[in-house]
């Protein structure tokens, strides 16, 4: 792996990089082919969740060769701490009408997949034609089953807190340009 994204004044806090900056680029890469074979005739709409999957976002949908819109939703998510709550609010819905409509929902992480499993059936009672889910990361934690299912997915990670590459912790770290583990003591 390439670690030179490292060198950044919060590297202190970082426990180790799972992927460098080249290992995102190439995550994207092979990501945006896929979406791109599957969604070539269909102008679909992609849907950031705001705000950890904002970078990804941005990178993804430029490298999908094909037609497609873009639009934001916000959900209440972990807030500052470093653990799911289960608590689901949308704070900021979309400005299209999605009836019709080939949805890609694109996440910064899946954890318990509760916070997408409750946005899906929101948005599945609107009717749309299809919605997938384009994940950046899943986090594999023992004995833990998401909720629901992306059919695409950049890359796991262990069941450790990851900062960087658009994820926070208490609104710090995304504009890390690599995914790291972020130190427990940071948020202990
Ligand atoms: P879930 O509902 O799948 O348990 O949680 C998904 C959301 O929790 C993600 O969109 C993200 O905002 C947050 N989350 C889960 N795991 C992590 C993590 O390791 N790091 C960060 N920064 N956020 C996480």
């Amino acid at each position: 792996m390439d670690h030179e994204g490292a060198l950044t004044p919060r590297q202190e806090d970082i426990e180790r990089i799972l992927l460098s900056k080249a290992d995102i680029a190439s995550i994207v890469c092979r990501m945006g082919e896929e979406l791109t074979k599957d969604y070539r005739d269909s102008n679909p709409l992609f849907i950031a969740i705001l705000r950890g999957a904002v970078v990804f976002f941005a990178d993804i949908i430029r490298a999908v060769q094909c037609p497609l819109q873009i639009d934001f939703m916000a959900v209440s998510s972990y807030g500052s701490a470093a653990k799911s709550s289960g608590v689901v609010r949308i704070l900021k819905d979309l400005n299209t009408p999605i009836e019709g409509r080939d949805i890609v929902i694109v996440e910064d992480i899946l954890d318990t997949g509760i916070t997408l499993n409750y946005l899906i059936k929101n948005l599945e009672s609107r009717g749309p034609r299809s919605i997938e889910i384009a994940a950046f990361l899943v986090k594999d934690v023992p004995g833990q089953r998401s909720a629901v299912l992306p059919r695409y997915v950049g890359a796991h990670v262990p069941d450790a807190f990851v900062v960087g590459y658009g994820l926070d912790y208490d609104e710090r770290y995304r504009n890390l340009p690599y995914l790291g583990v972020l130190k427990p003591e940071v948020y202990s």
